[in-house]
């Protein structure tokens, strides 16, 4: 029996209106996650994986962001078409949302503690205050945060910025969510206290069970966290599978280069990059959107847009000659990506 999903994202186009046209940042996305999974979204920046994340919480800005056609399933229920009462149940009860940067989420104004009681009493206005206090200050002891009593009386700007983090994913499972959405989580973090918030991330995940939508361009992150992996390129979904099989065997050349982009431990860690730039999304490349850096290129390519199709056991390509992709073949080189 297969479950129906939790989260069904179909045919998101996202628009975003600029002085020197209209950014096409998501065209046609379609994903699902399932309860308790987590699905990584890659792509370098501007591939549209970030819009995509933050059009389920009605989070686009508008305008500049029109939202042009699409519906965004959660449990069956259309999120576009909820009211603006129902979306702010479903923020922070439902779904929550860790960001890049926790100044984006924590009001600077109020105490840490003040702030995680009062997403906890949103939902559930029947917590006395005490309650609530006793329920922060556990919170912020279990993802890590020492002193946590001292700690619920500060400021952000008291905290540091892994000590931030930790505050916000707190906040994020306060109301113990369905579906998590964390936006580059680490990104901003050095890389040692990245791997304490990893580690958090999968403890908070394996302890609310609840569905993560992991946005990165990190995939030392994704092998670490993820079940399922979709890539974007260009808006619109390059490849998705499962994290084994996308690592052992890409089946879109854009993904071939985004693993010759791990930091690579026998050339000193050097970190290979993929040549040339992503499109520009005011006017894409017409065909297929990665032609111009792609080594396996054709006519057909230039002229013929690739439509996502399901090669089975879960995976889909966007890529016309995505059987030609063999195991361990070598399609950026060393010499190329550094390129
Ligand atoms: Fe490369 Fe063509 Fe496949 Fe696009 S469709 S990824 S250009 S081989």
């Amino acid at each position: 029996m297969t479950e129906a999903p939790l989260l069904s994202i179909e045919n998101l186009v996202v628009d975003f209106a600029t002085d020197d046209g209209l950014v096409h940042a998501v065209d046609g996305v379609s994903l699902t996650v399932r309860a308790g999974e987590i699905v990584a979204v890659v792509g370098e920046s501007g591939s549209g994986k970030s819009v995509t994340a933050m059009s389920i919480l009605g989070l686009v800005r508008t305008p500049p962001g029109v939202i042009r056609d699409g519906r965004i399933l959660l449990r069956g229920e259309d999120l576009r078409a909820v009211s603006g009462e129902r979306l702010r149940e479903i923020r922070g009860g439902e779904v929550a949302m860790i960001f890049q940067d926790p100044m984006t989420a924590l009001n600077p104004v109020m105490t840490v503690g003040q702030q995680i009681a009062e997403a906890l009493r949103l939902h559930d206005r029947d917590l006395s205050a005490d309650t609530a206090r006793a329920r922060v200050v556990e919170l912020l002891r279990k993802v890590g945060v020492p002193d946590a009593e001292q700690r619920y009386r500060q400021y952000p700007h008291e905290f540091s910025g892994g000590m931030r983090q930790r505050a916000m994913i707190a906040m994020a499972v306060a109301n113990d969510p369905d579906l998590l959405i964390a936006d580059e989580p680490t990104t901003a973090l050095d890389v040692t206290i990245q791997a304490q918030v990893l580690d958090l991330l999968r403890t908070a995940q394996r302890e609310t069970r609840a569905a993560t939508i992991l946005i990165t361009h990190d995939l030392g992150v994704v092998a670490e966290l993820a079940d399922r992996v979709v890539v974007m390129y260009g808006g619109r979904v390059a490849e998705e599978a499962d994290v084994r099989s996308l690592f052992a065997r890409p089946r879109h050349p854009y993904t071939a280069g985004l693993l010759a982009s791990v930091p690579r431990p026998d050339l000193d860690g050097e970190l290979l990059s993929i040549p040339g730039s992503p499109p520009n999304m005011i006017d894409p490349p017409g065909g297929c959107a990665f032609h111009p850096r792609c080594p396996m290129a054709r006519d057909r390519c230039r002229t013929d847009r690739p439509e996502l199709r399901d090669l089975g056991d879960g995976r889909r390509s966007a890529c016309h000659f995505a059987d030609e992709l063999d195991e361990g073949s070598a399609l950026f080189s060393a010499e190329e990506a550094a390129g």
